[in-house]
Order: structure tokens, then C-alpha cells, then sequence
């Protein structure tokens, strides 16, 4: 099912830095699902947690929520391709996160499909 609705991209300082470089948002090889080819991942939450979206510290120390990017294309449900990714990386992945939540596009998102949300300030608690 491809649908359009209102998804976010959440990035660290880095991805920001890049996208504002080259005005796209790139998917991005997924070295422990590489049958699943470069993805982009997206949600449908507006104010993930790092642990709704599968971002725990363990796997880098970059806050992955600092910046969000108001994404408007057509997205493929996780559960959708899921299925063509290694079942053990795929349970791994989801006892982490929402995966109802998540989303992703398998191609470059230009220019004219998204816009940084800048009154976007994540909350840190203290
Ligand atoms: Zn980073």
C-alpha cells in the first residue's frame, strides 16, 4: 500500500548538514538489510522518542532527533517490505521501536517533497 500523508524525517547535525548541502533527502544503505537496497526512513510520528522510532544510543552517539524534516510523498509501509529482510534483523529492529510507525522510500526525496521544520525543538529532558 503507497499512500500520501504528512511523514517525518528526523536527523543529527550531520544528515542536517548534508541536506542542507544537496537539497535532497537520500536513502541510505542498510548494512545488516542490504536486500532491502538504500532506504529513507520515515514516521508517522510527529514527536518520536528515540525508542519509537529504533534510535537507542547503543547504535550511535549523534542525536538522531535533532532535526525535522515534513515530508510529503509517496511512502511504503515497514510492514510492507519487511518480509525481504532477514527475520532475525527484522525482530532485532522492531523490539526496539513502533514499527507501526515507520516508513520508508526507496529513492531520493527532492527538493519540492519536503521542508525542514524549523519551529521543530526537540525536547531533551534533563
Ligand atoms: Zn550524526
Amino acid at each position: 500500500m503507497k499512500q500520501i500523508q504528512q511523514l517525518y524525517h528526523f536527523t543529527c547535525d550531520h544528515g542536517h548538514t548534508g541536506i542542507s548541502q544537496t537539497g535532497v533527502l537520500l536513502p541510505r544503505a542498510q548494512p545488516f538489510m542490504h536486500t532491502l537496497g538504500p532506504l529513507l526512513w520515515l514516521t508517522d510520528y510527529k514527536e518520536p522518542t528515540k525508542e519509537s522510532v529504533g534510535l537507542t544510543s547503543s547504535w550511535t552517539t549523534c542525536d538522531r532527533l535533532a532535526y525535522r524534516y515534513i515530508v510529503r510523498c509517496k511512502a511504503v509501509h515497514w510492514f510492507e517490505i519487511r518480509q525481504r529482510a532477514p527475520k532475525e534483523i527484522v525482530a532485532e529492529l522492531e523490539a526496539f521501536g513502533q514499527a507501526e510507525h515507520w516508513w520508508v522510500v526507496r529513492r531520493p526525496v527532492t527538493a519540492s517533497e519536503f521542508s525542514f521544520d524549523e519551529n521543530y525543538r526537540r525536547e531533551v529532558p534533563a
